[in-house]
């Protein structure tokens, strides 16, 4: 909940806001004898103000609960929004730490038809030059070769970051790290082993050193750049 204050400035800017509404309809969109031209410009101003609406709405936590409007709708007491209806746009602070959505993983056990039907979160974000992508889903079925093809996809929460030309995927089974050289032809192929499967002189190759405690067991790794 807002802090009183905000609250007071908050339901004086909504009084202000819904004035101008009124009056515009009252004396431009609703009155007989108005010239077209000037109606249309009256109701782009009257859109506008709609979405000014929409924007200060977003400061509103609906505090004083809802009202039951004649059409048996919800409404909030204060900034007059629809109970339950889906926003359009954020809200965050400047400062601090921002939080858009919940941690979600795959719900259901069932294999979908489709990946719309099984998608719960596909939604990215561009924060600061860094990309960040959270995909969730649950088990689908996928179609290749025009339809010849069928193979069950697993539910996955996979969480992308794109930093600098890298891209560091996380999933419930595997961590990948891509380091997408410049300049490597997409043809050539590319291999994959344990570290112990390579013999030390390939080995020497890779940048990477093995955080792990007393007993061996795997802490982590830093890639050299
Ligand atoms: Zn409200």
């Amino acid at each position: 909940m807002p802090k009183e204050t905000d609250n007071a400035r908050l339901k004086k800017e909504f009084k202000r806001l819904f004035k101008s509404m009124d009056f515009v309809c009252d004396n431009y969109l609703n009155k007989e004898g108005v010239p077209d031209k000037e109606r249309e410009m009256f109701a782009d101003i009257y859109q506008q103000l709609g979405q000014a609406w929409e924007f200060l709405g977003l400061q509103c936590d609906h505090w004083e609960g809802y009202k039951r409007t004649r059409d048996k709708k919800e409404v909030c007491k204060i900034c007059g929004k629809v109970k339950g209806v889906e926003e359009h746009y954020l809200l965050l602070p400047a400062k601090g730490t921002k939080v858009i959505g919940r941690h979600i993983k795959p719900n259901s056990k069932k294999t979908f038809p489709t990946k719309a039907d099984a998608e719960l979160v596909k939604d990215s974000i561009r924060f600061h030059g860094a990309h960040l992508d959270v995909d969730v889903h649950n088990s689908y079925k996928a179609k290749f070769l025009k339809d010849k093809h069928e193979i069950n996809m697993a539910a996955e929460r996979i969480v992308t970051l794109k930093e600098d030309g890298i891209e560091c995927a996380i999933s419930e089974h595997t961590i990948d790290i891509d380091m997408k050289k410049p300049g490597r032809s997409r043809a050539k192929q590319t291999y994959g082993g344990f570290a112990h499967e390579l013999r030390k002189k390939d080995l020497k190759h890779f940048p990477v050193i093995f955080s792990f405690d007393d007993d061996y067991r795997f802490l982590g790794l830093t890639i050299l750049r």
